[in-house]
């Protein structure tokens, strides 16, 4: 049986209280909206995703003003990054010449806690602890939604001006209001490394070579996660001998001093694993909502952009919304939805490039090998690559400048070093395979592709 608690329309329903939700909450009610947040779970989630946030994302913290979010929780500046490649290493700090900010690790329950906290504190917002279970949905037109609540036996309904679907990577809702074509690309295994270092404290470590790539970054300050790679539709199978496998496969690759807190991880067996997923954004228009965060768009979170990406759009969607003036006119409100998907590719495009263009080099032995030559160069090589991984360079052209650039750097090498026509041959291969990864990522980043068609052929590709 369904009752309708809320019989007046609030001006905007959120499903779903996660890092995008609960931050949207927070930007609109600071405008004054009036909100309802129905999320399934107020505790402190225990994850492995959302746990570096990168520079970029600090900064849109900060313009909406909410850098609290980030303190008394233990976490950690990060200031760049170290490329590990087999006994090789390079630093590349991320930009701070002109005071931009540096990133955080953190635990994720932790830093969602804080945003929770804020909101349930906030009189403009009720929070809801309960499931949402249907949209409601007249003449195409979404006029709320439908929960069971936490503690509560029969169904209610909220109506809303405007439903933000943001019910994150697994979303029961994302059909409704896109055409998604989702792929999974591979699982993460999470562990966590405690009281050990690792090279250069308070930086990312990017660890690669003929094994599956691995990140490692603080996220209190005792503690590193280290998230490894497993390719391919199914999740790692954490049978009998998977800590031999993981010891056999992985430890001569962890950074010397941090070896035996990998060992002990690994013996106390506490994984957790993720699927790893690619969905480029494909909304279909829906008077009355709007998809936001890992419902609406995932890249690989080889570069720990997802969050740098959901705050981008929180901030471009309240932007927008602001300049709404009377919530009940669905036409202000339709035109400030259109214009959040027409123009979010802006904020969010090369964030996505980077993230699966990078997981495609990383699997590619060529390719790997001239990433880490051409940022080992320095300068503009190292710091603008890097200044894209932090997602506070947003340029299109200049990624693609410094990813075929890292191509022909490549091929450059491998012909001054041997004399052979197999080399030749391997060079052209290594340019082909460098545009064969990008061209359908930059294709699917058209805000309106329009076509699902498109997005499946793409998809197949990479
Ligand atoms: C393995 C892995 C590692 C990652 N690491 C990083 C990283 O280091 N840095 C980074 O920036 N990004 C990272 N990401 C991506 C990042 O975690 C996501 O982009 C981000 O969490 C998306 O936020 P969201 O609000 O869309 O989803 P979530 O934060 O997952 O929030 C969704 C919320 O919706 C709620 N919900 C779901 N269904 C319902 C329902 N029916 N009713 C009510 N509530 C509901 C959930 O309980 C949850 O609270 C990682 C991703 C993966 C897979």
């Amino acid at each position: 049986m369904s009752n309708t608690v809320v019989e007046k329309k609030v001006d905007v329903l959120i499903v779903g209280a996660g890092i995008a939700g609960a931050t949207l909450a927070a930007n609109l009610a600071k405008m004054g909206k009036n909100i309802v947040v129905v999320e399934r779970d107020l505790s402190e989630r225990d994850v492995i995703i959302g746990e570096l946030l990168q520079p970029g994302g600090v900064q849109k913290l900060q313009e909406m003003g909410f850098t609290s979010f980030l303190e008394h929780i233990d976490a950690q500046p990060v200031y760049g990054y170290d490329i590990i490649y087999k006994e090789r290493d390079y630093l590349i700090p991320y930009p701070n010449k002109n005071g931009e900010p540096s990133g955080f690790g953190f635990r994720n329950g932790a830093f969602l806690q804080n945003i929770r906290k804020h909101i349930l504190a906030h009189g403009n917002i009720r929070v809801i602890e309960g499931t949402v279970t249907q949209l409601i949905e007249k003449d195409n037109v979404i006029l709320g939604a439908t929960y069971k609540s936490k503690l509560g036996v029969d169904e209610e309904n909220v109506y809303a001006q405007l439903t933000v679907v943001t019910d994150g990577p697994l979303s029961n809702f994302r059909e409704k209001l896109s055409n998604p074509v989702k792929k999974v690309n591979g699982y993460f295994l999470g562990l966590l490394l405690k009281n050990c270092e690792l090279p250069f404290a308070n930086h990312g470590h990017l660890v690669m070579g003929d094994h599956p790539p691995m990140v490692i970054y603080p996220v209190t300050s005792r503690s590193w996660r280290v998230l490894i790679d497993f390719k391919g539709e199914k999740p790692p199978r954490l049978g009998r001998d998977f800590k031999k496998f993981l010891l056999e496969e992985f430890e001569q690759a962890i950074p010397q001093s941090a070896r035996s807190a990998f060992v002990a991880s690994v013996e106390e067996g506490k994984f957790k694993t993720f699927p790893n997923h690619r969905l480029p954004a494909c909304p279909n228009k829906k008077a009355g909502a709007v998809l936001l965060g890992d419902a609406l768009n995932m890249r690989h979170p080889l570069t720990g952009g997802g969050m740098t990406a959901a705050f981008n759009d929180v901030l471009r969607l309240s932007t927008n919304l602001e300049r709404v003036t009377d919530f009940s006119d669905s036409r202000q409100v339709r035109k400030a939805i259109d214009k959040f998907y027409e123009t979010r590719h802006l904020g969010t495009q090369t964030t996505n490039i980077l993230a699966d263009g990078l997981y495609g080099v990383v699997y590619n032995r060529d390719l790997r090998q001239a990433f880490f030559e051409y940022v080992s160069r320095g300068d503009k090589y190292a710091e603008e690559t890097c200044s894209i991984l932090a997602g506070l360079n947003k340029d299109k052209k200049l990624l693609l400048n410094h990813f075929i650039g890292m191509a022909r750097y490549g091929t450059q090498l491998k012909i001054n070093s041997e004399k052979s026509g197999v080399v030749v041959t391997e060079s052209i291969t290594m340019v082909k395979d460098a545009v064969g990864i990008i061209t359908p990522l930059l294709l699917s980043e058209k805000p309106d592709p329009g076509n699902r068609l498109m997005l499946e052929a793409l998809n197949r590709v990479i």
